[in-house]
């Protein structure tokens, strides 16, 4: 029997990092899981997840703003699993204001959290997947991270730059059996996006139905929000040998709105 392959998905607690924690655990893969939230919520969801897909599931609270917390991430991960095959980086925040009135601190936060962490938790990890000759980077950007909208400065700027480190660390893994690739949805409707809804709808004084229809969706031409087991199943695809030569790619998922 082979052993299994072992997973961290960062901001996996919520959202698309628990679609794709999932989904990976789902294809047989050990998974660590990380994140914020109530203790006792989050030991549900691991326990449940062990369960459900039948490989190993562990907890690890790292801050993404912590180097030294991601450096232990790593190493409780080795510690349970034994080896680490694939990193999602995926934990992020949005936070939207004209740039005039945009806090120092609010910037450097979404920096560091949505771009930084993607690079302290990658360089710990490459060299293992370069001498093992097998690794998946996956990192989650987002329509963001190709095109912008108005008073997202910091978020913006952070998914380009995600876009940007992706390709470089293809290129510098491409020798080593490593792909390095950037997912790029459009608006999902995790809790990142429903916090938005009852602020917007205010600030515009319209409905929060109105909201989803003629704000968050008004960009994607299908109309539809993007749901997070389709990412996650992307995900998947992307740990096959199918997609062995899909490198340095930044994926769109976003019902056609970077195609306008
Ligand atoms: P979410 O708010 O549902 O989940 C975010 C996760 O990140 C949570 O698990 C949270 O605990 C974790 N997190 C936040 N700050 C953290 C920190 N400092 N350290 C560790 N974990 C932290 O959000 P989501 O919508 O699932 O977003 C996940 C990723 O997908 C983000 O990078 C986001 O930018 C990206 N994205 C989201 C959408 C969307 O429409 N929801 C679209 C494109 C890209």
């Amino acid at each position: 029997m082979t052993e299994k392959k072992t997973t961290i998905v960062t901001g996996s607690t919520s959202g698309i990092g628990l679609g794709i924690a999932q989904a990976l655990a789902g294809s047989g893969m050990n998974v660590m899981l990380n994140g914020f939230g109530e203790a006792a919520d989050i030991e549900r969801m691991r326990a449940e997840l062990e369960a459900s897909a039948g490989v190993g599931v562990a907890y690890h609270g790292a801050d993404m703003t912590k180097p030294q917390e991601i450096a232990d991430l790593v190493a409780a991960t080795r510690s349970a699993f034994g080896r680490i095959d694939v990193i999602v980086p995926n934990a992020g925040i949005q936070f939207v204001s004209p740039v005039e009135d945009f806090p120092i601190e609010k910037w450097d936060q979404i920096i560091q959290i949505n771009l930084s962490s993607v690079f302290y938790l990658t360089r710990l990890v490459l060299p293992e997947m370069k001498q093992r000759g097998w690794g998946r980077i996956i990192n989650i950007a987002s329509a963001h991270g190709l095109v912008a909208s108005p008073f997202k400065s910091a978020y913006v700027a952070a998914k380009h730059g995600v876009v940007g480190f992706t390709k470089t660390i293809a290129l510098e893994a491409a020798q080593h059996g490593v792909t390095c690739n950037a997912i790029c949805p459009a608006y999902v409707l995790t809790p990142l996006v429903e916090r938005q809804i009852p602020d917007t709808a205010k600030a515009r004084g319209i409905t929060e139905e109105e909201v989803k229809r003629d704000v968050l969706l008004a960009a994607q031409p299908t109309k539809k929000f993007v749901e997070v087991e389709q990412i996650g199943a992307l995900a998947v695809f992307l740990c096959g040998n199918s997609a062995a030569q899909i490198t340095g790619a930044a994926l769109s998922m976003d019902g056609g709105w970077t195609a306008q």
